[in-house]
């Protein structure tokens, strides 16, 4: 018999968790102004029309949410024609990503994700008491060959952000199908969608299609990226039948609160919004790019909004000293040691007056003897 334990003990896999760092947020002392590019918010706010929906439900804080997010699901149903009775909302889609873990995955069975795949996934395989299996990138981007050999008989689930945060990569729809068509009917395939919005390239597609066609795929989007509403914790999946009714059954009955329903509604609804983030973003992710490239720190392509710099450390040019130095004049940017990636520091693309003080701290910093 084994010893009885002193105190309680969690299941095994949770203490192995490395709990999430999310991005800083505070200035360094002495600094006036700060400039947030560590979470990847978007510098336009949210839509004003999300603004005023989310203050008329502070007259009402106190009735419970519909349970089931009706009328933002029928608004999304409708944005992307979609049936909403395959859609699930969820408190951010962090929320929907652990749920889904916790709906498939247990014990001896295998998550897979890639070398710098999001962190959310290992720590939602790892809460659920599944083990994380880690399939080597190349050039910073999904190898699906290596995604492909990864797999086990043990594989469950496996997890593909595109484009993939902190490295701002992403494949073609080619190669999503090419790993799809290589896992068995038993294993869920999680395209994680976080940054569709940003993405311009003709051969990137989100996996709506995919999700439609198929038993095993879902699909997971997010309010808090280009929509602005990080703050209400927001985002949504699509899947089929079977894997909405595994999620509906084990979602809290009230995952998502009212305010962020309905700004949500509101938020999908204005077009305008997500298109004038879409044009900012596209006017300074090639110029910011190609400026910090010019001061000799590579940059990895982004599709998305933010850029991934990779630090030699000749001269003492280090991620650390940088961050440092960014931080000493307000701009607070992501450390991505957590990812293995203790060279780099992940900066999001801000408003104009963020990103010019980056190109001019960054040359400041380089130039530093
Ligand atoms: C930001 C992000 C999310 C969104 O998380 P929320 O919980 O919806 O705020 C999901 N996946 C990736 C890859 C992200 O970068």
């Amino acid at each position: 018999m084994s010893a009885a334990l002193q105190r309680p003990v969690p299941r095994p896999g949770v203490l192995q968790i490395e709990a999430y760092v999310p991005g800083k947020s505070a200035a360094a002392p002495g600094v006036t102004k700060i400039h947030k590019l560590s979470s990847n918010e978007t510098p336009l706010g949210a839509s004003p029309l999300a603004k005023a929906a989310f203050a008329a439900v502070g007259q009402k804080l106190e009735l419970y949410p519909d349970g089931s997010s009706t009328l933002l699901r029928q608004a999304i149903g409708q944005k992307f024609g979609l049936d909403p009775a395959r859609l699930i909302c969820g408190s951010g889609s962090d929320e929907i990503l652990s749920l889904l873990t916790n709906a498939f995955v247990g014990p001896g069975d295998e998550g897979l994700y890639s070398e710098y795949g999001f962190l959310v996934y290992k720590i939602a395989i790892l809460a659920a008491g599944g083990t994380p299996v880690v399939a080597m990138e190349r050039d910073f981007r999904t190898d699906v060959d290596a995604m492909i050999g990864a797999l086990t008989p043990r594989t469950k689930i496996v997890y593909l952000a595109n484009p993939n945060n902190p490295t701002g990569t992403y494949i073609p729809f080619d190669e999503v199908k090419r790993l799809h068509a290589a896992l068995p009917p038993h294993v869920l395939l999680v395209l994680d969608a976080a940054y569709a919005e940003y993405v311009r390239r003709n051969d990137y597609a989100s996996g709506l299609e995919l999700v439609a066609t198929s038993e095993n795929v879902v699909m997971t989007r997010t309010f808090s990226k280009i929509y602005g509403l990080a703050n209400l914790r927001l985002g949504w999946m699509y899947g089929p039948e079977a894997v909405v009714d595994a999620v509906n059954r084990i979602r809290g009955p009230f995952n998502v609160n009212g305010a962020a329903i309905a700004a949500g509604v509101a938020a999908i609804n204005d077009q305008a919004h997500v298109d004038a983030a879409v044009a900012h973003n596209d006017a300074w992710l090639p110029v910011l790019t190609e400026q910090i490239a010019a001061l000799g720190i590579r940059v990895t392509p982004s599709v998305g909004n933010f850029l991934l710099l990779h630090f030699d450390g000749a001269k003492g040019k280090t991620a650390k000293a940088a961050d440092a130095f960014l931080a000493s004049r307000g701009i607070i940017v992501r450390a991505v040691g957590a990812y293995g990636l203790p060279d780099a520091l992940r900066v999001t693309i801000g408003d104009a007056e963020a990103n010019r003080l980056v190109v001019e701290t960054l040359t400041a910093f380089m130039q530093a003897a």
